[in-house]
């Protein structure tokens, strides 16, 4: 069985996860063909019904859960499924310290730069901090 797929695409994207995800969202937005290539499984909420946390961590996570550094030193738990970590992760948001904002804003990210967008992004007390 011949199992070649061929796609034609302006931007491949490897990984699924926090930034690949939103970086393929973004490029699909602004009219790009995008490809993201993902090599953990694809899962939906039947599937998380039924596994106990064993099978989890089997399924979702890089290595089961076990990958290591090579000495067994450092401990990584990353996600690896559709979503990467933004599947498994706690989904607490913390805002960004000042310092990493105004270096992104040095790198030309300057969505960043404080105004409208850290109004969409932020809680207003959090600005208030600021002042
Ligand atoms: C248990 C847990 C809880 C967390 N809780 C929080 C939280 O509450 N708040 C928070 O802000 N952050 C949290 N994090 C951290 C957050 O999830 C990560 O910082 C974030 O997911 C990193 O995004 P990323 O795009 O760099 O990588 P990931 O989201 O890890 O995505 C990488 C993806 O690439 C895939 N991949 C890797 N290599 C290849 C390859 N060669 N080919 C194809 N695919 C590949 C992987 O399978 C994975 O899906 C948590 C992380 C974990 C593990």
């Amino acid at each position: 069985m011949d199992d070649k797929v061929t796609f034609e695409v302006d931007v491949v994207i490897v990984g699924s996860g926090c930034g690949g995800g939103v970086v393929a969202h973004q490029l699909v937005q602004a009219g790009y063909r995008v490809l993201v290539l993902e090599k953990g499984g694809f899962y939906q909420t039947d599937d998380f019904a039924k596994w106990k946390e064993c099978d989890a961590f089997t399924h979702a996570f890089d290595k089961g859960g076990l990958c290591t550094s090579n000495d067994g030193g450092v401990v990584i738990l990353a996600g690896s499924c559709v979503g990467g970590g933004s599947t498994v992760n706690w989904s607490a948001s913390f805002a960004p310290p000042k310092h990493v904002l105004e270096d992104w804003v040095s790198m030309g990210l300057s969505q960043f730069r404080y105004g409208k967008m850290h109004i969409i992004l932020f809680t207003t007390s959090y600005f208030d901090s600021y002042q």
